[in-house]
């Protein structure tokens, strides 16, 4: 079977090096050594100034909402994991969608002002497949109506835009280090943002708000993450470069193999390096998209609907809503399997299965 992704596991000899270490210390969460060591490092791999290491992708949303303050409206994507929407409802805001652009499928920034209200108090946004957003005209919105901004960077993980960390964009951003993800820690997530005073709420909110043993700084909640999953983000951490190469070869083979096939990729941002988190393909119709799934499927590949449906018309929690452009893609893309041990041959062989539905 191949699924559409597969979870990267380091040697288990070099798992194990870091949990003997935990024994011996018998120092198991709490901002131990080996998270204090991950953020350290991943803060100088991606260049960022602030980082905080935290439970999972999620909650990094929730503690950015919380931490910003935000009330009311929300603005934000209707293509993205669920996560991006549940945050900002779990937060007590609203979410306010705005239909994405046909080409990078990341929020359309034309259409964002037509969505601000006097209740508006930020922008959150996914850089969609790691593809960076239109950042620059997002901060120029948000400049002028004096809107915080929040990206939503679970997909961008090592992702460059004119020279810097995507990260760095936005109040604060954010990345999931979930197992399904580019670089992971079985269940994690990051915190980045520039400005210190933001950092050092956040660094509160993540443990309970406390300030000291006996006081309170912040209303917090418990977004701490433990020595073992730093310890597997640390074995993990060695192979960054190697799962970036392998991923691009597999990449740079599916474009080959399937330059005649009549669908096409999302437009990758002008400045921004890659970072080959996934292979999404948009196909002409949902129909060539629904048999090629077909026949993928019965042949034991499980490309997934990435995204399929549209957040913005199937939580029970949020008003319905169609979108021109979210519907009209989500009906008609799918994320071709890409993982570390996946072989060229089994590429070789998606394209060829994908070709003969074209050709039938
Ligand atoms: C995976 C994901 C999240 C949630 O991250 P977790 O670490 O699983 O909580 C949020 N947003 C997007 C776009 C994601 O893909």
């Amino acid at each position: 079977m191949i699924s559409v992704t597969k979870p990267f596991l380091p040697p288990q000899a070099e798992y194990e090096k870091y949990l003997s270490g935990i024994w011996k210390r018998q120092w198991l969460t709490n901002s131990g050594p080996l998270g204090s060591e991950l953020e350290m490092k991943l803060k100088a791999h991606l260049e960022v100034k602030h980082l905080l290491y935290v439970t999972n992708g999620t909650i990094a949303l929730q503690m950015a909402i919380k931490a910003l303050e935000l009330k009311g409206e929300i603005i934000t994507t209707p293509f993205s994991f669920v996560a991006t929407t549940s945050s900002i409802v779990w937060e007590g805001c609203s979410p306010v969608f705005v239909d994405i652009d046909p080409n990078s499928l990341n929020i359309d920034p034309s259409r964002i002002e037509a969505a601000i209200t006097e209740n508006t108090s930020a922008i959150l946004a996914t850089h969609v497949y790691g593809n960076p957003c239109d950042v620059e005209a997002i901060e120029k919105i948000a400049q002028r109506h004096d809107l915080k901004v929040i990206y939503d960077g679970a997909h961008a993980f090592g992702v460059r835009i004119n020279g810097k960390s995507i990260f760095d964009y936005g109040d604060i951003s954010t990345c999931s280090l979930h197992a399904t993800k580019l670089y992971h820690s079985i269940e994690g997530g990051l915190i980045m943002t520039k400005d210190p005073v933001l950092l050092k709420k956040l660094a509160y909110i993540r443990n309970f708000g406390f300030n000291g043993p006996e006081a309170f700084a912040e209303l917090g909640i418990n977004g701490k993450n433990s020595e073992f999953h730093a310890a597997m983000g640390l074995a993990n951490f060695g192979y960054i470069e190697a799962i970036h190469q392998h991923r691009k070869a597999l990449t740079e083979r599916y474009d080959t193999m399937l330059r005649n096939l009549r669908a096409s990729k999302p437009e990758w941002h002008g400045n921004a390096s890659l970072n080959y988190a996934y292979y999404p393909l948009i196909f002409e119709n949902s129909e060539q998209m629904l048999n090629s799934l077909a026949k993928l499927q019965g042949n034991g590949i499980f490309p997934r609907r990435y995204f399929y449906p549209s957040l913005a018309t199937t939580l029970p929690y949020v008003e319905a809503k169609t979108m021109e452009i979210t519907d009209d893609i989500a009906s008609r893309i799918l994320c071709l399997p890409l993982y570390f041990d996946l072989t060229s041959e089994e590429v070789d062989l998606i394209a060829r299965l994908l070709l003969r539905v074209q050709n039938n």
